[in-house]
């Protein structure tokens, strides 16, 4: 018994379509924990929506995709020498290589591989990537390399990153004409750089890579559920736990399914400071002043405190004397941020 995903396929798929029908270029991000659906499953999907290219975070990604995923597969981590992994990638014609470093790509040169390559250009992020000023030296590299494009990976939510793309856009693209593939920049906003960079008569190629906002846009598609594993009656004072803590309240505790293990961790993921507060005012008991974490289950239409951290793959937690106990193998709802939780099942409803 552990954490279920359930998944409204025709929702999400619907949703899914409606994305990918608003996004030109749309190169879906498959990567980490594949989103809590794996990375399997949105391999299946986007080979479904007809995507010819997807990305993946690392390397070692590329196995997990590419038997589901029939196009090219993008690796967004920039490529460093001695990585075998990625180094056997490069002769593979169906992967995509990103480089952010003048020392790379003549490395790379070197291999002999003639891989396919993006460069990747510095954005105000600066987490990787060559500055506007090296880029006509990159370009002075790529003899013998596959050039596919540039990379421009901006700051979420800012309202100067328009600017910004335009302004290292048309630096790439002075360098070299080709296509810019894009992250985090609304899709408005990368229809428009395209069109003011290339003239509405001939746009500047564009590819948009998202993972988030595609695959978890739509809240109503899914939701994770943990399992009433145990209930106990407890008295105030009673010990309890690993930590044989006193409770806090006469009760019951309830051993939910669901621990570190899944990513559940000791605060509710979401809207916190909302939920404290609320909960601070709801609980006239006060179990936050007996120093306890509202946990992400909900029991009773209410989410609940942890007794104490949650175990690897179970968690306790109170419920107040005035509340019916649940049954042992009922399911309750349990608030898990997706690209950090690992479920045991995704099951389609
Ligand atoms: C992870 C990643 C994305 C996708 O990010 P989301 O916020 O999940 O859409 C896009 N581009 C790059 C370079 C990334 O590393």
């Amino acid at each position: 018994m552990g954490v279920t995903l359930r998944l409204d396929v025709n929702r999400w798929r619907e949703h899914l379509r409606v994305v990918a029908d608003a996004t030109p270029g749309l190169v879906p991000v498959i990567k980490g924990n594949g989103y809590g659906y794996g990375h399997r499953r949105l391999a299946r999907e986007s080979e479904r929506l007809g995507t010819d290219t997807v990305a993946v975070g690392l390397p070692s990604e590329v196995a997990l995709v590419r038997e589901d995923f029939l196009g090219s597969i993008v690796v967004l981590q920039a490529w460093r020498p001695g990585d075998p992994i990625a180094d056997d990638l490069l002769a593979d014609d169906r992967v995509i290589t990103t480089i952010s470093r003048i020392a790379d790509l003549k490395t790379l040169a070197a291999t002999g591989k003639s891989p396919r390559v993006l460069l990747e250009v510095l954005t105000s992020m600066k987490r990787h990537g060559m500055s506007p000023t090296e880029l006509a030296a990159a370009v002075g590299e790529l003899d013998g390399l596959r050039f596919e494009g540039w990379t421009i990976h901006l700051p979420m939510g800012d309202d100067s990153r328009y600017a910004e793309a335009v302004r290292l856009a048309r630096s790439a693209l002075d360098a070299r004409p080709g296509t810019l593939w894009l992250s985090h920049l609304p899709t408005e906003d990368a229809i428009g750089l395209s069109r003011q960079l290339g003239g509405s008569d001939s746009p500047v190629p564009i590819r948009l890579r998202i993972g988030t906002r595609l695959w978890l846009g739509d809240e109503g598609s899914r939701k994770t559920v943990a399992t009433v594993l145990d209930v106990h009656p407890v008295r105030r004072g009673e010990r309890i736990g690993y930590r044989q803590r006193p409770a806090p309240i006469d009760g019951w505790i309830v051993v939910m399914s669901g621990g570190t293990s899944h990513g559940i961790g000791m605060e509710a993921p979401t809207a916190a400071t909302s939920l404290r507060q609320r909960a601070i005012s709801m609980a006239a008991g006060s179990l936050e002043a007996a120093g306890l974490a509202l946990s992400p289950y909900t029991i009773g239409g209410r989410k609940r405190w942890f007794c104490e951290p949650p175990h690897m793959q179970a968690s306790m937690v109170f419920l107040p004397r005035s509340q019916r106990p649940p049954e042992v193998g009922e399911e309750m709802p349990v608030e898990l941020r997706l690209t950090t939780a690992l479920v045991d099942a995704v099951d389609e409803v």
